[in-house]
């Protein structure tokens, strides 16, 4: 490779500072070092963590930074000791690492390595990590990965190689949003046949999560969305029924309770909102009722009446829908090309790396599910 070795100067779009346009900006890209990869990236979705970053958590030293975390790409180049990759690889960067031998990765009951870059935070990486620099100054990589940029450099432990017939501009969404949703229902919540789920906000995540609980073999999926427009999309997934809490003037979890007798078996909260989650906790059935925090938020105490869990219901979290990130992402992608796995379905608009500001704005407003840009020609 006549680039390997040698600084890349790319494009990539800066977030320069919180609640402000991403900028397309020339950034130097620095070659990978130890066990590192550079990867082309070819295709990114849009995720609602991207925006939380950007407008709702606004820390002031998570910027500049470059965003994206939902990629797909080809393996430019390879640092010292790496022999897991080489150049012309398709791969996956992922926001959390998968070492094999740290006792999270040993352990069958998480996907938390504590060797990546995020077992300290969960934002960006730290100054050193980070190989971007633009106008003298250093750009953080947000969530380790920045797929907003042509090129990006990644700790070897924290990339999937995948099936060489694999669409980039599909499956760049394994890399976070629908393995996430997907995950969560069958991985953390254990979804059961013929269970009744409830699943909160129907963007890619929730929607992956429609599609989880059905893969799992529920019988009964009520989607839940305040935008009536998500209702049609919910069906594709295999949701069998809508509610919108805007029509009712109960309480949601009352208006579950009632449509089920006693609440669902199942609910995955994909919205990011602390009085959602408490709803979706509500909504679950004394007993055994089983509820699943997905969406984002580090802003806010999330509160239950201790009775909710003294009853019988448990309250658990997922991060990256509870895969082991290098295992699952292929499999996730080996789904998709099985036909077990939907991706074409959540994709409702494409565009390119440039176009990225009008991309976060059709999110912002609910217009879209998944927008891919193109990054770099394959
Ligand atoms: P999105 O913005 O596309 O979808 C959110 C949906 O929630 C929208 O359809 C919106 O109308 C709906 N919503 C908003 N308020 C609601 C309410 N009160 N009741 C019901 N629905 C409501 O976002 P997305 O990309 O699908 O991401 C969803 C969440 O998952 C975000 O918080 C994101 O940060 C989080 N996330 C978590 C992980 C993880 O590993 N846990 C990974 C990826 C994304
Ligand atoms: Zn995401």
């Amino acid at each position: 490779m006549a680039t390997a070795g040698k600084v890349i100067k790319c494009k990539a779009a800066v977030a320069w500072e919180p609640n402000k346009p991403l900028v397309m900006e020339e950034i130097e890209v620095a070659p990978p070092k130890a066990n590192e990869v550079r990867i082309k990236i070819v295709a990114t979705g849009v995720c609602h963590t991207d925006l939380y970053h950007l407008f709702e958590s606004m820390h002031k030293d998570g910027f500049p930074a470059v965003l994206g975390h939902e990629g797909a790409g080809i393996v430019e180049s390879v640092g010292p000791g790496v022999t897991e990759f080489k150049t012309g690889d398709k791969v996956i960067p992922l926001f959390i690492s998968q070492c094999r031998e740290c006792r999270f990765c040993k352990s069958p009951k998480t996907n938390q390595c504590e060797k990546g870059w995020a077992a300290d935070r969960y934002d960006v990486m730290s100054v050193e990590d980070s190989r971007f620099t633009c106008k003298g100054k250093k750009v953080l990589q947000f969530m380790g990965t920045s797929t907003f940029s042509e090129y990006t450099v990644v700790n070897q432990m924290a990339v999937a190689k995948i099936d060489p017939a694999a669409p980039l501009d599909k499956v760049c969404l394994l890399g976070c949003g629908i393995s996430t949703g997907y995950g969560a229902a069958v991985n953390t919540a254990k979804v059961e046949p013929g269970s009744t789920c409830a699943v909160f906000g129907l963007g890619a995540v929730g929607l992956a999560a429609v599609m989880g609980c059905k893969a799992a073999g529920a019988k009964r999926i009520i989607a839940v969305d305040i935008n009536p427009e998500k209702a049609e999309k919910a069906k594709v997934f295999g949701a069998t029924d809508f509610v919108n809490p805007k029509d009712h003037s109960k309480p949601i979890s009352q208006v579950l309770f009632e449509m089920t007798d006693g609440g669902v078996d199942f609910s995955l909260e994909c919205v990011g909102n602390v009085g959602v989650m408490r709803n979706a906790l509500e909504s679950c059935v004394k007993g055994w009722g089983v509820s699943v925090l997905v969406g984002w938020t580090d802003l806010y105490d999330v509160a239950a009446r201790p009775i909710q869990l003294i009853a019988g219901r448990t309250w658990k979290g997922s991060l990256f829908g509870g895969f082991k990130s290098k295992d699952g992402v292929p499999q996730m992608v080996k789904g998709y090309l099985d036909k077990k796995v939907k991706l074409d379905e959540f994709i409702t608009h494409n565009m390119t790396l440039a176009q990225v500001n009008d991309a976060i704005e059709l999110m912002k407003q609910g217009k879209c599910i998944r927008t891919v840009l193109s990054v770099s020609p394959q």
